[in-house]
């Protein structure tokens, strides 16, 4: 159970990130989200939240922004006292061939994916080193471990991630704090759903346990990770795929 934790999910206005949000909450955390824009998306996530009863708060911020995301950490200690738990799930995808794709496609991708979870990392480790505990579940990808054409950018910035996992893992180990990745793979959400369906399909006969995956399905991984019985778990990816990669 996760009561008196407080936990900071980005990207929880939509898809696997509000599921995230959902399922900490009902394991007893309080949830406090960020999302990019996307207000009416935002309010439907805090009223599921109402729902559960679960104390929470959405915060309009970009992770990409070194400035903004340091004032974010700030206003959430404000507001909930800390922060026990920390998934950076916010991302965003512009595919292109690697010889079409431009410089703001690559950029706008790491900064977000990659950059985003740094910036988060960076502002929250503090606090967690303060009360030497802490948990830290970064949502990577299956691209990033396999690669994808279309997605040099994403399969990049995804790859950092588990590079940056397993190097925050080493440093803040000693301390309690454990730092984690999940990789999805197909998901229903709206990312997959603007995606050609002839790669879907294509992907879905890929797939030992045949169909595409819900947000649930990462979200209960990503609560597993961040539970008491996670504690001796640290640096590793846990790929939630129907078995694509293995
Ligand atoms: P969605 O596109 O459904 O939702 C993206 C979320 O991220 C939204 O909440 C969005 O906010 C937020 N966001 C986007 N950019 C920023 C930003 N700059 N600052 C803050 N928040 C931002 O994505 P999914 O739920 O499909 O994916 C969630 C994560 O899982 C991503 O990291 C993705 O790469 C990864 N993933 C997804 C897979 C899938 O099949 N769906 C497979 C593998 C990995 P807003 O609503 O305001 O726009």
């Amino acid at each position: 159970m996760l009561k008196g934790k407080t936990a900071l999910v980005t990207g929880g206005s939509r898809g696997i990130g509000r599921a995230i949000c959902l399922e900490l909450g009902r394991n007893g955390a309080s949830v406090a989200f960020v999302y990019a824009g996307n207000e009416e998306k935002a309010k439907e996530t805090l009223t599921l939240l109402a729902e559960l009863g679960v104390t929470a708060k959405a915060y309009r911020c970009d992770v990409a922004d070194f400035t903004a995301t340091q004032q974010l950490v700030k206003d959430v200690t404000d507001d909930f006292g800390g922060v026990d738990i920390l998934v950076n799930n916010a991302g965003i995808t512009r595919d292109n061939l690697v010889m079409r794709m431009s410089e703001n496609e690559f950029d706008e991708v790491v900064s977000v994916n990659l950059k985003g979870a740094f910036n988060l990392i960076r502002h929250t480790s503090a606090g967690f080193l303060r009360k030497r505990a802490g948990r830290i579940v970064n949502i990577t990808s299956d691209a990033g471990l396999m690669g994808n054409p279309g997605q040099a950018n994403y399969s990049a910035a995804k790859a950092g991630m588990v590079g940056l996992t397993k190097s925050v893992a080493k440093e803040l180990g000693s301390r309690g704090i454990t730092c984690n990745a999940v990789a999805p793979g197909f998901i229903h959400t709206d990312m997959t759903a603007a995606m050609n369906a002839q790669i879907l399909e294509t992907a879905q006969q890929l797939i030992p346990l045949k169909r595409l995956g819900e947000p649930e399905d990462v979200a209960k991984a990503v609560a597993f990770l961040c539970s008491d019985g996670a504690a001796y778990i640290t640096g590793q990816v846990i790929c939630v795929d129907g078995g694509l990669r293995m």
